[in-house]
């Protein structure tokens, strides 16, 4: 009963993010209504693995009581508290000196946004600045990678390169460049890991030449692309592409609002690339996704050089909710659970998870497997050999995904016949194999 008024106030009244708002009318929402650990339940009792962890974000996973603490200690003595007029709170103080003592190099500076995709505006209009103050306004020309994602705000939506982000908006980004992607199983140099990253630093080279060096400001990477379909690059491309980037003397964006916290193993994904990037953008597991917050790190280079240009006068970019108190108490009890057990549960997890998913290989839809630590794909293809992609009509990722679902599993159904894995750290051996156990049973009841 509750169900069911709730599906048409839902689909009366809720726009949702990313739908097809016709498709979704018909179907009508799935309401969650409860969790723990990487269980979630719907309202109609109905108990499932969280496999992706909401939208890739509560690495912490379900239900953790001092975190729920952390929230309700802070919303008593101080809910709000505005980091303006050179005010400030000591959870937002203390979080960005904690992050800045463990992220790669120097760092060193941390801007704390509501989430990833104003964390990646924030870099344009940074950059934008950071240029300005060096005497260069002409670099205003920004690059990034086929298949990536970088949020959809209305800037930050350029640097995406997802056709569904731009479709239909008609909203012009002749400053925002692509190059392609490292994507190994469908790459036209073939799979070898050296021939991937020349190919990518050759694309970067001609592409910084066409616009002219003088012009670019920037290169924008994940260090697993995402929302593109997991996409993995071999070991060294970031290290290769950062260096590139100095040479080039352009700058290079990190975007770890997946992979940070956890995601691949470590606290940063950059940490085991081996690199200190520009920028560094975080959000997701930064709370684990219980309360909104996401953050840029900059480095002390680009830090000074901007006071520095300012001098005197306002940096004028900041919002209301920037460096929220009640996100970063969230944020401080969940870095101490991450090390307190998590990030190393999190890699034991992830070793499981993709051995699990390997077994998966012979079965006849699935064409690749490919991931780092809890973050996984699986590509489907109608044929092995010839990797021939599902014809997007035929799509069975959304069969799958309803499959999945009534077997009491959630993953990510890419549309492009690409299924996404981003359980919670916390998960134990049972979930792991039973995520495991639901796929291929979902696999072989859509043959
Ligand atoms: N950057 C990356 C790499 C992302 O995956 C996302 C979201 O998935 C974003 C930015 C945007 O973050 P948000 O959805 O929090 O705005």
């Amino acid at each position: 009963m509750l169900s069911n008024s709730l599906i048409e106030l839902d689909r009366n009244h809720l726009v949702h993010p990313v739908a097809s708002y016709r498709a979704h009318e018909k179907l009508g929402v799935r309401v969650l209504s409860s969790a723990s650990g990487a269980t979630v339940t719907d309202t109609t009792g109905h108990q499932l693995i969280d496999g992706f962890a909401g939208l890739w974000c509560v690495n912490a996973g379900y239900g953790h009581d001092s975190i729920i603490e952390a929230a309700a200690r802070q919303m008593r003595e101080l809910p709000y508290a505005t980091a303006y007029f050179g005010l400030g709170s000591e959870p937002a103080i203390r979080l960005a000196a904690e992050l800045a003592e463990r992220s790669p190099g120097d760092l060193n500076h941390v801007y704390f946004t509501l989430g990833g995709s104003d964390a990646i505006d924030s870099t344009v209009r940074f950059i934008r600045y950071y240029y300005h103050a060096k005497g260069a306004p002409q670099k205003d020309q920004f690059i990034s990678l086929e298949q990536g994602y970088h949020g959809s705000s209305t800037v930050g939506a350029g640097l995406t390169a997802l056709p569904a982000f731009h479709a239909g908006f008609g909203i012009p980004f002749e400053w925002q460049h692509k190059i392609p992607s490292h994507y190994a199983y469908r790459n036209p140099v073939g799979t070898d890991p050296q021939a991937i990253i020349a190919a990518s630093k050759q694309a970067l080279r001609r592409k910084v030449e066409e616009i002219g060096a003088e012009r670019v400001a920037a290169f924008y990477a994940e260090p697993i692309q995402g929302s593109g379909g997991v996409l993995v690059p071999p070991t060294g491309w970031m290290k290769a592409m950062r260096e590139l980037c100095r040479e080039l003397d352009i700058l290079f964006i990190a975007d770890e609002v997946i992979t940070g916290f956890g995601r691949t193993g470590p606290l940063f994904a950059c940490s085991e690339d081996d690199i200190v990037p520009d920028f560094l953008t975080v959000a997701k597991g930064l709370t684990s996704g219980y309360v909104p917050m996401g953050a840029v790190f900059m480095t002390e280079h680009v830090y000074n050089t901007i006071a520095n240009g300012a001098g005197a006068s306002l940096v004028g970019h900041g919002y209301t909710y920037s460096a929220h108190p009640v996100s970063a108490a969230v944020a401080l009890e969940v870095l101490r659970l991450y090390e307190g057990g998590l990030l190393e549960n999190g890699r034991r997890a992830g070793k499981r998870l993709m051995e699990g998913l390997q077994s998966l290989a012979d079965h006849p839809l699935v064409g690749d497997i490919r991931g780092r630590g809890m973050l996984a794909a699986i590509e489907l293809v109608t044929d092995k050999t010839k990797k021939t992609p599902l014809p997007i009509a035929a799509d069975p990722s959304r069969r799958i995904f309803d499959r999945a679902w009534d077997n009491g599993l959630i993953i990510r159904a890419f549309g492009n016949g690409v299924l996404g894995y981003a359980p919670p750290l916390c998960c134990t051996d049972g979930d792991i194999d039973a995520i495991v156990d639901r796929t291929r049973k979902s696999l072989d009841q859509t043959l």
